[in-house]
Formats: structure tokens, sequence, C-alpha cells
């Protein structure tokens, strides 16, 4: 499993866009993707720029990791070199100079969503045969607000109250309300913060891939009594402030497709002022967006930014950045011969 194509959804932009795994890329329609990213480092690049520039920065008032940042930002992606297996039709990429912010760089939210996926399919496919689970896409959203640290804060605690709930009517405990999350037997969900669509409010949210039993119950409530039933009126209970949830899966869909949903960028980087990039990167640096329980939990996400070498003959391809989103190809080495010469 290589990196992820992003598909362009019409109605809302790239950033919004599902991330499919695709095996079958070439080596340049990935270098076409990473330029694009790479077009969108450069916008953020730019606003640290002239961050620094300002005269707060001479006089020490600026945070100076912001330079270090910066200069990483800068160099991040400015090269690749991609492994064509020739035997197994595979490319990977094999070396490269990333800056691993994937919050603020584009380029690495591609590589970090890949190594995400890659990490989740095989526990997902195994516990859904072999527990004959079904998977569904739940959201869970908290009403939009202007300070994104507090939105968040809401959002991750109500998470882990109903998560509790579940974690308590299973376990058989005394006292705890009936949730239609104890037809969950396991799942993985990602934290999004992008801003509201007239972008004067962020609007935090999260995506789970849900491996159920049965399907959970969305339910409704009523926000005036608190009358209800099912997830809605669960998550009203402990939000307070919202009573958005969605329960879904489209018909046919893929698991694989689902997780993508669930795996994509946690910022909507093309859709959002740099500076709003800059303040969720600030907000949310080190806390974990990705979370899992049950019988999804414990999967480990490797650090490296590289995909795993296969074996077999292989020719690598180089590339630097040139600018407008654009890679140029700078070197060939066809190892085919010396692969074959080695083995016979
Ligand atoms: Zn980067």
């Amino acid at each position: 499993m290589g990196d992820l194509l992003i598909l362009s959804n019409k109605s809302s932009g790239e950033d919004w866009a599902t991330t499919l795994p695709l095996d079958s890329l070439t080596t340049f329609e990935k270098v076409e993707r990473y330029g694009k990213a790479k077009a969108n480092n450069k916008v953020v690049v730019e606003y640290l720029a002239e961050l620094l520039d300002r005269d707060e920065f001479a006089l020490g008032m600026v945070n100076p990791l912001i330079e270090k940042i910066y200069l990483r930002m800068d160099k991040c992606a400015s090269w690749l070199t991609f492994r064509e297996y020739t035997e197994h039709k595979k490319v990977t990429l094999r070396q490269a100079n990333f800056c691993s912010k994937h919050l603020l760089c584009q380029a690495c939210a591609i590589r970090r969503g890949a190594q995400i996926l890659q990490s989740y399919m095989p526990k997902i496919e195994h516990v859904m045969q072999s527990e004959k689970l079904t998977p569904w896409l739940i959201t869970f959203t908290v009403k939009n607000g202007e300070c994104l640290g507090e939105r968040f804060k809401h959002l991750e605690c109500s998470m882990k109250s109903i998560l509790a709930n579940r974690k308590n009517v299973l376990a058989g405990s005394y006292g705890y309300a009936p949730t239609e999350l104890s037809k969950v037997s396991g799942g993985v969900f990602a934290f999004e913060v992008p801003k509201s669509k007239d972008g004067e409010e962020w609007h935090p949210h999260l995506h789970m891939l849900a491996l159920c039993t049965t399907k959970p119950e969305v339910g409704h409530v009523d926000p005036k009594t608190g009358k209800g039933f099912g997830l809605r009126k669960e998550w009203f209970d402990i939000t307070g402030d919202s009573f958005q949830v969605d329960v879904r899966r489209q018909e046919g869909q893929e698991v694989i497709n689902m997780a993508c949903e669930v795996m994509k960028y946690a910022v909507k980087f093309s859709q959002q002022e740099p500076a709003d990039t800059w303040k969720a990167f600030q907000t949310l640096n080190r806390k974990r967006l990705l979370r899992s329980f049950g019988c999804l939990y414990g999967v480990q996400v490797p650090d490296s930014m590289l995909d795993a070498p296969l074996s077999g003959p292989y020719i690598d391809r180089m590339f630097t950045y040139v600018g407008g989103g654009h890679y140029s190809a700078v070197s060939v080495c066809d190892m085919r011969d010396h692969y074959e010469a080695a083995t016979s």
C-alpha cells in the first residue's frame, strides 16, 4: 500500500477529499500529487516568513521556534526518490526530506495518512472477518465556537464520556444508562478542525470508523425538552450544546474507503487562510488526533515517513521541486541488471 490518492469533491474542494490508497499510481502520478501538496506547503511557508519579518520578532516577542519550523517546512519534500519494483509493479517512496509537521504541511499530511491506513487495515479486516462485524461511519460534532482550544477540549471530553459509558455498560457496571455505542466492538476515530463555512468560527468534529454487531441507532432529540432516544439523545445529554450525530455507510462502500474518510487530513489546507492553519497547529500540536478503542485498540503506527522496502529488481527515480507545484526528474538509477546479476 503506498501513498494516498486525493480525490476532489466538487462540492467542497480538495482537502475535504476522500483519500484512496492506490497501488496502481505511477511514479509520475505520485510526483504530481506531491507537487500540489508542496505548493500548499509553500503558502504556509510564506506566511511564516511574514511572521518572521514583523517587527516584534526583532524584539524577541515571537516564539523563535517559528524560524526553526519555517526552515524545516521550506526544505520539506524539496526532493523525492521513488523506487519502482518492476516485478511487484509497485512504486514506493524510498527517500525524501520531510518536515513531519503534518498539521501544517500537506505533503507530510499525505504521508501520515498513508502510514495510518497501512497500519490499521490488516487489523480492521481481521476483526471484521473473525467477529462478523459491520463497519459504520459515525460523525460527532459540537457547536461551532471562536476559541479552538476550548471547542476541541469540549469535543475531546464529551467523547471520553460517551466511551467511558460504553465501557462501563459492556463491563456490566451498575448504574449506567444503556448506550448505542455498546453495539460497537471497536473503533478508530480522528478529530477534524476546519473553520466554519463563513470562516468566522471553528467547527471541530470527529469521524469514527465503528465496527459493529448491529447498526447503532442515531435517533433524535428535542433540544428544548431534552427528550429523545439514540445517539443524538446521548450526545446532547453529554455535550449540552449539540445533537449532531450521523451514522452512515454508502451502498456497496468498501471498508478501506470508509477508513480513508476517517484518516484524511485534520485541517483543510486549501480552504482556509494560512493564519488559521498556523493557529490550529499551535493549539493542537502534540495532541493525539487519532484514537482507537475496543477491538481496534493498540495498533502501532510507525514513525518512519518512508515506505518499507520490498525485494526484487528496481529503478530509482529522483525528483527535485522546481516551484509552481512541479517537480523535475534529476536522476534515474536502473538497478534491474545489477539485481539479476547478484541473484543469478
Ligand atoms: Zn512537510
